[in-house]
């Protein structure tokens, strides 16, 4: 039975492609977006979490742990280390106060098909339906595809939420079961991509020419980050490739500060902890903007 990392299963949801959605969340991305809204998504594998409040102060999972990677500080705090964790989950089985989980677990494309399908009868009265995301849900290409066509056979409407970095034989596996692709344009300019993500955005150019060459329903979405992706120029080039391309419709996504709470958890540095949200006003520029390219262009998607 082929079988992925999941980490996380949303349900009701209405932002991820049209009417009421279920949202099935793949770990593991190429990416390293210094932004990042979703840090427990990057690696492929399970991770840590810890939820310091809970915290009874048993130190049952001090005794538990076979690496000794858990200590008190001078201060009282309970600390674990990133270096000596294995990941083993032996500390999880002895916390009943559930202040350490983990994130993402392996899941059979049937555990993942029957957790959508108990929202059908919601998808069919809204026109909804099952969108991947991620992460980069083309991370794990044989376990998405097996889900794209389960959906498929069940007559589910399919969006994939993408970054775009995957190789070109991969998009043509999986392109004929997606029926929207919510795809992520960040920076137009090489250096500036690598310096903020970590690689090259020319496979994610070519992917995007790839789609709307065959003919697929793209929605290109822009999240913007002020520093990174907001300034005029970047816009501009955003607009003009998708124009170019033929594709008309663009939703730009405001930074949030709604993950600096996960980084705390998942025991990493955050790097963008200053970070503040565009204003509304450069946000109605930025979209007006993107319509002289003649998009059609929503704020929050
Ligand atoms: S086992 Fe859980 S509740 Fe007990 S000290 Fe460890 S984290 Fe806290
Ligand atoms: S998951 Fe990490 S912290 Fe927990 S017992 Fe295993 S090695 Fe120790």
């Amino acid at each position: 039975m082929t079988h992925g990392i999941v980490f996380d299963i949303r349900k009701f949801s209405l932002h991820d492609g049209p009417g009421i959605r279920t949202t099935v969340f793949l770990k593991g991305c190429g990416l390293r977006c210094v932004w990042c809204h979703n840090p427990e998504s990057q690696s492929p594998r399970p991770e840590l979490i810890l939820y310091p409040e809970r915290c009874i102060g048993c130190e049952a999972c001090l005794e538990a742990c076979p690496e000794g990677a858990i200590q008190r500080a001078e201060d009282g705090r309970l600390i674990t280390s990133a270096e000596r964790c294995t990941r083993c989950g032996e500390c999880l089985d002895v916390c009943y106060a559930e202040a350490r989980a983990f994130a993402g677990e392996t899941m059979t494309v049937e555990q993942v098909m029957a957790e959508v399908q108990r929202d059908a009868a919601f998808y069919e009265e809204s026109g909804g339906g099952v969108t991947f995301s991620g992460g980069e849900p083309l991370a794990q290409p044989d376990f998405l595809l097996e889900l794209l066509q389960a959906c498929r056979a069940r007559g589910l409407h399919t969006t994939l939420d993408t970054c775009g970095y995957a190789a070109e034989a991969t998009l043509n596996r999986v392109r004929p079961f997606v029926d929207l692709f919510l795809f992520d344009l960040k920076v137009m300019d090489d250096d500036r991509h690598r310096a903020a993500t970590g690689v090259s955005n020319a496979p994610i150019q070519r992917n995007l020419r790839l789609l709307a060459a065959h003919g697929h329903r793209v929605i290109v979405r822009v999240p913007i980050i002020p520093g990174y992706t907001d300034d005029e120029a970047n816009i501009r080039q955003i607009g003009a490739f998708a124009s170019k391309i033929g594709l008309t419709q663009v939703d730009i996504l405001p930074y949030h500060r709604l993950a600096n709470d996960k980084y705390t958890r998942l025991n990493r540095p955050n790097p963008l902890p200053d970070l503040t949200p565009p204003t509304e006003t450069r946000l109605a520029e930025i979209k007006h903007t993107l319509e002289s390219y003649s998009l059609q262009v929503r704020v929050g998607g």
